[in-house]
C-alpha cells in the first residue's frame, strides 16, 4: 500500500473535560476528495483544525506523506485552508491577499506576480486584482479565499464548509467549480459539511461523524445504500 497522503491516528482532543474528537483515525490517499460529513458538534471542524495546525490534539498524532506534522506551525505544513467566512484580509487587494501565502513563504517578488496572475486566471477575476474584498459578492470573495488556499500549491486543501454562506444558485455553481478544479490539478481534499446532499454530489469518499468519531467511511453510494448504523441511516434519511 502507498503512504497516505494525510493520515490521522488514534487522534483526540479535549476542550477542558469536553472530549470532541475521540481516538479517531483516518488514511486519505493522494487525490481523494474526502467529506466530513455528520451535524453540528460531531468534531468535524476540530478534526480539520488539528490538520491545518490551528488546534493542537491532546492524543494521536498526524503525518503528510509519512511525516509526522503535528508539532509543526501552520505555515510549514503545506495545508491550504478555504474558510466557511472566507477570512480575506479587508486592507488589502485581491491580488495581496492571494500573494499573502507566498510572501509567508519567502517566494520572490517576479515569481509571486506570475503565480498570482495564474490563480486569478483559474477562479476567473482577473479583472478584480485590484479590488478590496468589501467591494466583491460573497461568491467572488470565496474564490479568492479558494486562489490563496491554492496558490503555493498546498499538499491538501481543507475546506471548512466553505460554500455555507452563499444561495443555492452560487453554491451549486461552486459545488461544480471545486470538483473541476480537484480533478484538473488533481488536489487532495478534505471538506466538511453538514449538508448529505453536497458530500454525496461532490466525494470520492464520506466520512460520516457522530460525536467524535467516525461511525462510516465509504463511497457516497455504499453510504446512500448501505448505511451501517442507525445514526448513519438517520443522518443520510434527511437528504431530500
Ligand atoms: P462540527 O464542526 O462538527 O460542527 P466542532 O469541531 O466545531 O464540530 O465542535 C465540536 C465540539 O467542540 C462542540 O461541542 C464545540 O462546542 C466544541 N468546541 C470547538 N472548539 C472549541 C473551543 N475552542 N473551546 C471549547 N469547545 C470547543
Amino acid at each position: 500500500m502507498a503512504t497516505p497522503r494525510i493520515r490521522f491516528e488514534r487522534v483526540s482532543k479535549s476542550f477542558g473535560t469536553l472530549q470532541v474528537v475521540k481516538d479517531l483515525s483516518l488514511d486519505i490517499e493522494r487525490g481523494e476528495f474526502v467529506s466530513l460529513l455528520g451535524p453540528s458538534g460531531s468534531g468535524k471542524t476540530t478534526l480539520l483544525m488539528m490538520a491545518a495546525g490551528f488546534e493542537n490534539p491532546t492524543g494521536g498524532s498526524i503525518c503528510l506523506d509519512g511525516r509526522r506534522i503535528d508539532h509543526l506551525p501552520p505555515h510549514r505544513r503545506e495545508m491550504g485552508v478555504v474558510f466557511q467566512n472566507y477570512a480575506l484580509f479587508p486592507h488589502m487587494s485581491v491580488a495581496d491577499n492571494i500573494a499573502f501565502p507566498l510572501k509567508m513563504r519567502g517566494v520572490g517578488r517576479s515569481e509571486i506576480d506570475d503565480r498570482v496572475k495564474r490563480a486569478l486566471d483559474m477562479v476567473q477575476l482577473s479583472a478584480m486584482s485590484s479590488r478590496k474584498p468589501a467591494q466583491l459578492s460573497g461568491g467572488q470573495q470565496q474564490r479568492v479565499a479558494l486562489a490563496r488556499a491554492l496558490v503555493f500549491e498546498p499538499a491538501v486543501v481543507l475546506m471548512d464548509e466553505p460554500l455555507g454562506a452563499l444561495d443555492k444558485q452560487l453554491r451549486e455553481q461552486m459545488q461544480l467549480d471545486i470538483r473541476a478544479l480537484h480533478k484538473r490539478l488533481e488536489l487532495t481534499v478534505v471538506f466538511v459539511t453538514h449538508d448529505q446532499a453536497e458530500a454525496l454530489t461532490m466525494s470520492d469518499r464520506i466520512a460520516v461523524f457522530d460525536h467524535g468519531n467516525i461511525e462510516q467511511i465509504g463511497s457516497p453510494r455504499d453510504i446512500y445504500d448501505r448505511p451501517q448504523t442507525r445514526v448513519v441511516a438517520e443522518f443520510i434519511g434527511e437528504t431530500n
